[in-house]
């Protein structure tokens, strides 16, 4: 097959930025997702992005639904980020001390997720759910914790085992590095199975909304299944809400599912683009985090002044009804995306939560990672070619959901439309 990535390969840009990242980066990228390993062809290399599009190193405009995995919501380069970037760089980037940013940030958060009292600011969602983690296993003085196949929690030790993502492209169980000790209290179960729980367990950890294995919708009573069953051993529910925080609602989904976690991580909005990541929970649970409690957990960099200018011009620029508008505009999407493949005859689940979308190759509804891992990999790939031929850049894995945001307009939706169209009949 003639796969548009090896046109890329031919065009002088990006092959001689591609072959000097291999020699100082390993695999040619600074984060595993980013490579090709699931797809084949070479990645783009990108200059820059305006809005729902990216440009490459050879001056090609891709639609991009990759939206740095989710970290981006109003579109690349959006004029209040960059605004608010400018205005904040020039008062200097970073002090070690509290800035006004950080306390607005955190208010805004309380604001907008119901039961959120306290927030500690991070610099990504490994350190958001590494430190919950820790806070979960200080206050229950249990080790053991529960997370479930295909979510994706960041690279911590304890958190690898039976992960989605870029581990699952990979195919990896975990990690080389990790040592057994560091897993050994790690229980991986079913998504939308509510597990058994005993007193052992510190916490449960799920994405609400799974995210990392493709897109897996929590079935009806899974959430409030996980809350009764957490509640019933005196364990606490964590919510990583590092994906769906602030994408599906500003309230993300805790407000949609309407169960509250004891415990929240947060990361990619709420930075608009810049590393960022925060754990969060009642005053008195995050009471025990240091210096009000013994539970440790610092950082340079946390609560970056950029960082929290760019999160909260992110915040203070949408509002419900941007969010409902998005939400609709990709339900109708992906109603069209299930037509489209059932008219070609292609066996396609087209899941979608909100804002949020992906495409498995399967007759079968997903709903766990068995399932996301027993979809067509070798049709995605092809999709995948098929779909950038026509300017559209995918996800280059069938474990990662797409990030259409407040950009993606009808116009640019209906582009995405087209080229399914058009791709669907030749992966038939
Ligand atoms: N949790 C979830 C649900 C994620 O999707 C991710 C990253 O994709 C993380 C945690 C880790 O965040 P980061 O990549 O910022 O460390």
């Amino acid at each position: 097959e003639t796969e548009a990535s090896a046109e890329q390969e031919a065009s002088s840009a990006t092959a001689g930025w591609w072959a000097r990242a291999r020699r100082v980066l390993p695999g040619g990228v600074s984060s595993p997702v980013r490579s090709h390993q699931a797809v084949g062809g070479t990645p783009v290399v990108i200059e820059r992005g305006e809005g729902p599009y990216v440009v490459d190193v050879d001056g090609r405009r891709w639609l991009d639904l990759v939206q740095s995995y989710g970290a981006v919501l109003l579109g690349h380069a959006h004029p209040a980020v960059t605004a608010a970037l400018a205005e904040a760089a020039a008062k200097g980037t970073t002090f070690g001390a509290t800035t006004p940013g950080e306390v607005q940030l955190a208010e805004a958060i309380c604001a907008r997720v119901p039961g959120v009292e306290q927030v500690r600011l991070v610099s990504s969602g490994t350190e958001a759910t590494m430190s919950a983690l820790r806070l979960a296993r200080a206050v229950t003085g249990r080790d053991r914790v529960v997370k479930f196949d295909g979510c994706y929690h960041g690279h911590a030790d304890a958190l690898l085992a039976g992960g989605g993502s870029g581990v699952a492209t990979l195919g990896l169980p975990g990690s080389a590095g990790v040592p057994r000790a560091a897993v050994a209290e790690t229980l991986v179960v079913p998504y939308n199975q509510v597990p058994d729980l005993d007193e052992q367990v510190a916490c449960v950890i799920v994405e609400p909304v799974a995210a990392n294995m493709g897109l897996v919708p929590p079935e009806p009573g899974f959430l409030a299944g996980l809350r009764e069953a957490c509640d019933r051993v005196g364990a606490l529910l964590v919510f990583d809400e590092v994906i769906s925080g602030f994408r599906l609602g500003p309230g993300g989904a805790t407000a949609s599912a309407g169960v509250r976690p004891d415990l929240w991580c947060f990361g990619k909005v709420i930075g608009g683009g810049l590393p960022i990541g925060a754990f969060a929970g009642s005053r008195e649970l995050m009471g025990s985090v240091a210096p009000s409690g013994p539970v440790y957990q610092a950082g340079t960099l946390s609560g970056n002044p950029l960082a929290t200018a760019a999160g909260l011009a992110v915040l203070r620029a949408v509002q419900p009804a941007d969010y409902e508008a998005l939400s609709r505009r990709v339900a109708a999407l992906a109603g069209e995306l299930t037509e489209v493949f059932a008219a070609a005859g292609v066996a396609a689940q087209v899941p979608v939560v909100g804002p949020l979308l992906s495409v498995f190759f399967t007759e079968q509804p997903v709903r766990d990672g068995a399932g996301a891992r027993a979809a067509s990999a070798r049709r995605y790939r092809r999709f995948f070619h098929e779909m950038a031929r026509r300017g559209v850049l995918l996800p280059p894995s069938p474990f990662e959901t797409w990030f259409p945001g407040m950009a993606h307009d009808d116009a640019v939706l209906g582009q995405v439309l087209e080229a399914v169209q058009a791709a669907a009949a030749v992966v038939a």
